[in-house]
């Protein structure tokens, strides 16, 4: 163990020594310069790089033991609500590898690239068949960047209709912090819209309601798992003023193949590639958030958009009432390829039987663990539901970071914690479409014991985690004081 742990600590420096080698080049390989040939352009430096020197077995054990500290997805179940970690089939992995594709360059000419401009046309018209949206631009990275590029459509959108007296945003008090975060990036102000029972509260939402108002942000279903009931009303309510809906599609595998949120009266979107369509989330890489509109809207998305003309793909820059680029070249390519492909792999009937996967599975958890805690809405849910542990707080001073760290000596990845806001010691849960009924029992069972040992020994769990190389980090000085510089 004590090995274990001074092993965990050790960065690719601390192996190195002058003169080890990895790996050497045949002389007859390198270059013939000497020292004096660079010395002579002047651009020899004086002191050593500080690259580490280790030999290839080191090198390869450290960086195998380091991806073997992680946890994902491909490791175990992955319960973190609102990121859906859903499993990737790894053929669609495989497809965005061909070497056809990641070989292709944004300055090769159009008539090179017809393969991949087809894929990215064709993408579009899939998503705007399976969310109702007229047209769909695949260029935001992030579903933060589509919720920015969806309040800058609906500024031009009311710019072009001289509604220059609109400034307000409402953003109902369940949603993701992006949601506000993006109104305040385009100079607007937030009225949130207070829930009732883990739904839009409609009184509040109608007090709300003025001329100023430009517009709704929505997540349906909300953070909570909810559909919210009252959709129609709610979408007539804002148009009532001229205002537009947003939909933070975000947690569009609870509803994929059912509902079309045009059909609720949502006017614009964006749905997370990154979580819903088979690429892998977190970690910060690349993603991609189209950005989907109804009809009169379509002007105003971003450029590039790809057309296709007399049987041949183009791209197209020149839309003089488009918002312009938001992105270099066509977006994270590599993320519309594996969507693609999966779309293909799993046709409608296979999207909507993952929305039936997704939300039964929820709903099967739901119901058992509601036999040992307390759940923060009633009825049905969507693909995730949440926990409080008011109770338990109260009672054994277990809050729901506790349980987290607990989880983790059951070798499970933790449920997202502490969000949504509006509910005392959350702890939010989504099985996802991809697990199996086995994997999913077994976390229950971790749950219930847990739920036992709050009752036998709390402190086991308020110092947990136990089996781990390093307890309770303090995650405050981790944010703010990083120590990311290697000091020899
Ligand atoms: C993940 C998420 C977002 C933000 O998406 P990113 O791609 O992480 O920027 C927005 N809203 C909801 C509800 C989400 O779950």
């Amino acid at each position: 163990m004590k090995k274990l742990i001074e092993d965990s600590r050790k960065l690719i420096f601390d192996y190195s020594k002058r003169g080890k080698r990895a790996y050497s080049l045949p002389p007859d390989y390198l270059p013939q310069i000497t020292l004096d040939d660079i010395e002579a352009t002047g651009l020899l430096r004086t002191t050593r790089p500080g690259l580490p020197e280790v030999s290839e077995v080191e090198l390869v054990r450290h960086y195998t033991r380091l991806s073997k500290m992680n946890y994902g997805v491909d490791d175990g179940f992955y319960p973190l609500g609102s990121c859906t970690m859903k499993y990737n089939p790894k053929v669609n992995e495989d497809i965005a590898s061909m070497d056809g594709f990641l070989e292709l360059h944004p300055y090769q000419d159009e008539e090179d690239i017809q393969g991949i401009l087809q894929i990215l046309y064709e993408l579009e018209r899939y998503l705007s068949n399976i969310f109702g949206f007229s047209e769909f631009s695949l260029q935001p990275c992030a579903g933060a960047q589509g919720e920015y590029v969806g309040l800058v459509i609906m500024k031009e959108y009311h710019k072009s209709k001289n509604n220059v007296h609109k400034n307000i945003v409402l953003v109902a008090d369940s949603a993701h912090g992006t949601n506000p975060a993006s109104v305040t990036g385009v100079g607007w102000k937030i009225k949130t819209v207070k829930s009732l029972n883990g739904l839009v509260d409609m009184e509040d939402l109608k007090s709300k309601i003025s001329d100023d108002v430009a517009g709704l942000m929505l997540t349906n279903p909300n953070t909570l798992g909810v559909f919210e009931r009252d959709i129609i009303k709610i979408t007539d309510l804002v148009h009532s003023v001229d205002g537009l809906v947003y939909w933070d599609g975000a947690n569009a595998n609870a509803v994929m193949g059912y509902l079309k949120p045009v059909d609720a009266g949502f006017d614009i979107a964006h749905i997370n590639l990154h979580k819903t369509f088979s690429t892998p989330h977190g970690g910060g890489g690349p993603g991609a958030g189209p950005v989907g509109v109804i009809s009169k809207l379509t002007g105003f998305l971003p450029v590039p958009r790809t057309i296709f003309e007399n049987g041949r793909y183009s791209i197209v820059n020149n839309v003089p009432t488009s918002i312009g680029k938001v992105h270099a070249f066509y977006g994270n390519v590599n993320v519309m390829i594996r969507a693609y492909s999966y779309i293909r792999f799993m046709g409608s009937r296979g999207l909507k039987a993952a929305t039936e996967n997704a939300v039964v599975l929820a709903n099967y958890m739901k119901h058992r663990l509601s036999e040992y805690y307390e759940i923060a809405t009633e009825g049905i849910c969507k693909h995730e539901f949440v926990i409080s542990l008011k109770r338990e707080k109260k009672e054994y001073g277990v809050r729901a970071l506790d349980v987290a760290k607990r989880l983790i000596d059951y070798g499970y990845h933790p449920p997202t914690i502490y969000f949504p806001l509006i509910v005392t010691e959350a702890i939010m849960i989504e099985p996802t479409e991809t697990e199996t009924i086995e994997s999913v029992d077994a976390f229950i069972d971790a749950m219930i014991k847990i739920k036992e040992e709050m009752r036998n020994n709390p402190q086991l769990i308020i110092n947990a985690p136990q089996n781990t190389i390093v307890g309770r980090l303090d995650e405050v000085k981790a944010v703010k004081e990083p120590e990311l510089r290697y000091r020899a």
